[in-house]
């Protein structure tokens, strides 16, 4: 595997294999890498003979400063989980690597940014888009990965990309659980074992409204999802939302339209550490 800190060494090696033939799949990350980012590595393996990831814990996304400390940091160890799942680069660049000057510019998101996460964490998609946008025009990849655990990221960055007529396509892929249906995340290794218990009911209260929504309940879902955590678990809630897929749009405890379909998503704290899941909510398969 080949580590990259510097941008321009980096486009030049990408830029002879393109010239070769080789097409080049993007995965972003901020390390601390699990099971979730690997499989996004491995859908990338799968569809390009390059596959470049890049690590860069990114300070303008976090609108947290202690978030930002906390955030776990092991950059040797995600070089070996690369290594072993055959990542061809790791681009693992500084912060003045990626902004030699400050990006200043407010990005035009659209009203998919301002809801949920976007008003909880004023400033985070600003920040998102403009690393994004900074980190595709230095890989310049044919494909992007990302996570559908967020879910919301995704399709800001599906905005981003299509405002800005960015060349290249972008990929969400199934968010991956430990078997207890805690999704993999980072943050994950900052939870205590009575925390990661109640982190257990984020997905918890996800599945229920799913299953209701399957067995025929269209109406008062986000009530549902909001009561079970306020009645099962300690957890600080922030939102429990029921929403229009593509749009994020709020259905709230309206009908849920089946033309349109709709996502459940979620964030609270357990202790210090902030969590978020979603679940489509579709019909049983
Ligand atoms: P992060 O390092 O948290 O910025 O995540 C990097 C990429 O991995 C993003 O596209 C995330 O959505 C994705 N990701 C994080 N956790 C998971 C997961 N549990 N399953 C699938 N993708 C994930």
């Amino acid at each position: 595997m080949q580590v990259f800190e510097s941008s321009a060494a980096l486009l030049s090696y990408l830029n002879e294999r393109k010239f070769l033939g080789d097409t080049v799949g993007f995965v972003p990350t901020m390390g601390a890498l699990h099971d979730g980012h690997m499989s996004l590595i491995t859908k990338a393996s799968t569809e390009h003979q390059i596959v470049v990831c890049s690590i860069f814990v990114n300070p303008s996304q976090f609108n947290d400063p202690k978030d930002f400390e906390q955030y776990p940091r092991q950059v040797e160890d995600d070089l070996n989980k690369l290594r072993a799942a055959g990542c061809s680069v790791a681009f693992i660049p500084s912060v003045l690597e990626v902004f030699p000057v400050p990006d200043t510019h407010i990005y035009q998101l659209g009203a998919v940014a301002q809801r949920l996460e976007g008003a909880k964490r004023p400033g985070h998609f600003n920040g998102v888009a403009s690393v994004v946008k900074r980190l595709l025009e230095l890989v310049q990849p044919d494909r992007a990965y990302f996570g559908l655990k967020d879910y919301q990221q995704y399709v800001v960055i599906k905005t981003l990309v299509s405002t800005y007529k960015i060349p290249v396509q972008i990929d969400g892929c199934p968010t991956v659980r430990d078997p207890d249906g805690l999704a993999k995340s980072s943050r994950n290794q900052l939870l205590s074992q009575a925390q990661r218990k109640e982190a257990l009911h984020l997905s918890r209260s996800l599945k229920l409204v799913r299953e209701a929504y399957q067995k025929g309940i269209h109406e008062g879902l986000e009530n549902l999802g909001e009561a079970y955590l306020r009645e099962q678990s300690n957890l600080d809630l922030e939102y429990f939302a029921v929403a229009e897929r593509d749009t994020l749009a709020s259905i709230g405890n309206g009908p849920v339209s089946k033309d349109r379909g709709a996502i459940a998503l979620v964030a609270a704290r357990a202790g210090h550490v902030r969590l978020i899941d979603n679940m489509l909510l579709e019909p049983q398969s």
